[in-house]
């Protein structure tokens, strides 16, 4: 293997996981917003929750109320990331949000 490994050697399937891995993280959020839905009051308190883009090193976080958070429909292989952290050659922007991009992935991943 040569020296210098960069993100762009990453095999597409390791990104894909990466993401994955954060959208599983989010997903334990689910029970906080269920709980925060069942008030009026609590349901626009913001929350924050990881960006689920291929990048490993990015730890941006999406700040939404838990109605926004609920509203998003999470399809098989669509992750939400920030504005601008898609990567074109493995997912497709298909919805633009105030503070977030909904991806659909081209390879479908294992769950
Ligand atoms: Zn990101």
């Amino acid at each position: 293997m040569k020296k210098g490994v960069g993100m762009s050697n990453l095999s597409k399937q390791r990104r894909i996981q990466n993401e994955q891995l954060f959208r599983d993280i989010n997903k334990q959020l689910q029970t906080t917003v269920k709980y925060l839905l069942e008030n009026s009051e609590t349901s626009t308190v913001l929350i924050e929750f990881y960006c689920e883009c291929s990048d490993r090193l990015c730890m941006d976080r999406i700040e939404l109320t838990a109605k926004e958070f609920e509203s998003i429909e999470r399809k098989q292989n669509v992750f939400v990331i920030k504005p601008g952290h898609n990567h074109p050659d493995l997912e497709k922007v298909v919805s633009k949000r105030r503070g977030l991009e909904l991806v659909r992935k081209f390879i479908p991943t294992l769950k």
